[in-house]
């Protein structure tokens, strides 16, 4: 009957954001340097076109310089890495995010290797992904499953030699998950779950921590839930819902209602992971710019 403790990421996020844009006017007075990003948005995907607006909407309102590149569905990848390497040179940008997904005449994968990995605040490139497996610090990590580490740390979670559970080895949040909670100095013992695993249930029951980004809408029940555990639901996907005004709704992959009677803490779906994915993306592009700079962290 809802006894978790609600994991406020709205709260964490409003923080980071702050905390961002104290950094970016130090920058600003003490170094002349102001944090700027770039999104490329190639074609009118709507969902794309609110993502790109508010991380230029945020980015600007820390105080960095915000833009967005906007480029028709036509684009052919030859032109867009030509606009990646124009911001690849251009001093003014510290952080280079492409907007997925991309229109099929385009290979994402080449495009991600097109970026310089020092100004991949996205953290896609395999350069910033072999950084984070072998503990290289100066790589970025990506936005979701670092802005779930921040949850985990405000939230006061103890992650040392706790068996941790991550469901969904995605590239974009699972993998990386794992290899961020494997860190040393983190310790977490992990677990990562997938559509081929045997008997899902025996092990997310497991979990001290059950962390779900699987894509699928309430997918994780009550009873795949070990009482006490602390749950964090990545998930984010559109159900139908007539009586909203827009006949649909948002959903995490977890059966919240349910979940918060038998867990410890969750994070709600909206206002949980997802507002920390922005604000983890200006964490890293004021990095970014601090690292191209050659200015000192405050500490
Ligand atoms: P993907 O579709 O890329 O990956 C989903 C993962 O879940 C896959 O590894 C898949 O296994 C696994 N999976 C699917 N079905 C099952 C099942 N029945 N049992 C066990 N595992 C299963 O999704 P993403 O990782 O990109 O995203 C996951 C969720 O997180 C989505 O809802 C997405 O919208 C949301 N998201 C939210 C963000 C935010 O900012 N809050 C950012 C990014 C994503 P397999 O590999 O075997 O196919």
């Amino acid at each position: 009957e809802g006894s978790a403790r609600l994991i406020d990421g709205a709260a964490v996020a409003r923080g980071v954001r702050a905390r961002v844009a104290e950094e970016v006017a130090r920058l600003k007075a003490e170094h002349g340097l102001t944090p700027g990003l770039s999104v490329v948005l190639v074609g009118d995907d709507p969902a794309s076109a609110v993502y790109v607006r508010n991380k230029e909407k945020q980015s600007v309102e820390a105080g960095m310089r915000g833009e967005t590149i906007r480029m028709p569905a036509t684009t052919t990848q030859e032109e867009l890495l030509a606009v990646v390497d124009r911001l690849n040179a251009d001093e003014r940008v510290h952080g280079i995010l492409v907007q997925m997904p991309l229109p099929k005449q385009i290979e994402p994968a080449a495009v991600i290797r097109g970026i310089r990995p020092d100004k991949d605040v996205d953290a896609f490139h395999p350069a910033n992904v072999g950084k984070l497996l072998i503990g290289e610090r100066d790589g970025f990590a990506p936005c979701t499953p670092a802005g779930v580490m921040v949850l985990l740390e405000e939230a006061g979670v103890p992650l040392k030699g706790a068996e941790v559970v991550v469901v969904g080895r995605s590239n974009i949040v699972g993998k990386p998950m794992a290899a961020l909670l494997m860190q040393p100095g983190v310790d977490a013992t992990v677990t990562v779950c997938h559509s081929r695993t045997r008997d899902l249930a025996a092990h997310t029951r497991r979990a001290d921590v059950l962390i779900a980004a699987i894509g699928r809408g309430r997918f994780v029940t009550a009873d795949m839930v070990k009482p006490g555990a602390v749950v964090i639901d990545v998930g984010m996907n559109r159900i139908d819902d007539p009586t909203t005004k827009t006949g649909t709704r948002l959903v995490g992959d977890v059966d919240f209602d349910a979940v918060r009677s038998v867990a410890s803490a969750i994070t709600p779906v909206p206002g949980g992971v997802g507002p920390m994915t922005i604000a983890m993306l200006l964490a890293n592009t004021v990095r970014a710019a601090r690292q191209l700079a050659g200015v000192a962290d405050a500490g």
